[in-house]
């Protein structure tokens, strides 16, 4: 078993988007072994978690959350996903909402369909501009709610999980306020990396993920919510007159909403170094477009998760000993993790958090890379 305690790509420079923005913190790794026990957090809870005042839970989703996001109220939930069924299923199902649609953008992430899906909602699609950029017109959710009676809710993807856009959710949000349409903003990847206010941008609600941007062990996420819809999305048990419904009772009950409140300070004094992160993420683009890897998306672009298309790595593969697999095994061996083994004509990565030699080092290797199988099949 002695294998089994080891991640072997734990000392690689680790470009994958789903990753960067999760690693720990050392406080919250020093939290992850203290309160690693089953329900470690109950000690003294008086029936609620977020009423926990030891460890200082109820400090942090009462005061420190929903100062972070902008929002009233906040609550931790259990991912992303969850946050998004909760508000979701909150909205639709109460008895006050008749409403059976959701107007979501076309670059949403799966997660939103599929808890779209549980809760029973129809999906309305706002097109995107298609290639290269892919990007959202806000008024096409002016058409998209306009095409429906039924639309309980519209969603956004702050930036999407494939492109890494940024939509103009100002905008989005005053067409949806003018429908009366409460607007969700999908901030997975920009809570903990970027800043960002939920009613700044004029959102109704917003949820992020602790494990992809929070550097917080998971799953674990956050929710915010303006206060007037708290009573609905929070509503509590008939007969646990605690409990939160959507919730399910209780959430983050042990440890990962530690490793969540372990990493804030250091979350909250990382988004301040946003604007370097763009910057990087832009000399990297720049940089191995050079050799024929291109950006699609946003261009400039506005955010760390970048999708490339190359067809020069693509036109290697098919001779390439290895096939498709040549570029995971190549990147593997200059301890390059994070593109999926096999891709080689489409892929996202993302330079979060890399330090500048090691984003030089990268950029040197994708060179490195197609100048080697470029050269031997000059000389076959
Ligand atoms: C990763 C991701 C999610 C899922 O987040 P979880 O916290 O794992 O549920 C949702 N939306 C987007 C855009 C994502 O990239």
């Amino acid at each position: 078993m002695d294998g089994f305690y080891e991640r072997t790509t734990k000392d690689s420079i680790n470009i994958d988007p789903l990753q960067t923005g999760g690693k720990l913190s050392e406080a919250a790794r020093r939290a992850l072994v203290e309160w690693g026990d089953g329900y470690s957090v109950c000690d003294f809870c008086p029936g609620t978690l977020d009423q926990i005042k030891t460890p200082p839970i109820y400090n942090f989703i009462h005061e420190e959350l929903p100062e972070f996001l902008g929002c009233d109220v906040a609550r931790v939930t259990n991912g992303a996903r969850e946050g998004k069924f909760a508000i979701m299923h909150g909205v639709s199902s109460s008895y006050k909402c008749e409403k059976k649609a959701v107007v979501m953008d076309a670059n949403a992430h799966y997660s939103s369909y599929v808890a779209a899906e549980r809760a029973g909602l129809k999906v309305l699609l706002v097109p995107n501009s298609g290639y290269p950029e892919y990007k959202m017109d806000p008024e096409g959710y002016s058409e998209a709610i306009d095409s429906n009676d039924d639309v309980a809710l519209a969603l956004v993807t702050y930036p999407d999980g494939n492109y890494g856009n940024l939509p103009d959710v100002r905008k989005i949000a005053k067409i949806c306020r003018k429908k009366g349409v409460p607007l969700l903003l999908n901030a997975a990847y920009a809570v903990g990396r970027m800043p960002v206010k939920m009613k700044e941008l004029g959102a109704d609600f917003i949820v992020g993920s602790g494990h992809k941007s929070m550097a917080s062990a998971g799953p674990v996420g956050v929710m915010g919510m303006k206060e007037e819809f708290a009573d609905l999305i929070l509503r509590k048990s008939e007969r646990h007159p605690a409990k939160e419904v959507e919730l399910l009772g209780c959430t983050a009950r042990g440890v990962t909403i530690m490793t969540l409140i372990a990493s804030f300070p250091h979350v909250k004094s990382r988004i301040k170094k946003w604007g370097k992160e763009v910057e990087k993420a832009r000399y990297f683009s720049k940089q191995v477009e050079r050799f024929g890897i291109i950006q699609l998306g946003e261009k400039p672009h506005n955010h760390d998760l970048m999708f490339f298309e190359s067809e020069i790595l693509y036109n290697i593969s098919k001779k390439a000993k290895g096939g498709r697999f040549f570029l995971y095994r190549e990147l593997k061996k200059r301890r390059i993790h994070g593109i999926k083994p096999g891709l080689t004509r489409y892929f996202k990565l993302s330079t979060y958090g890399l330090r500048k030699e090691e984003i030089e080092y990268v950029i040197n290797s994708f060179e490195e890379i197609i100048s080697k199988y470029t050269k031997t099949a000059e000389n076959n």
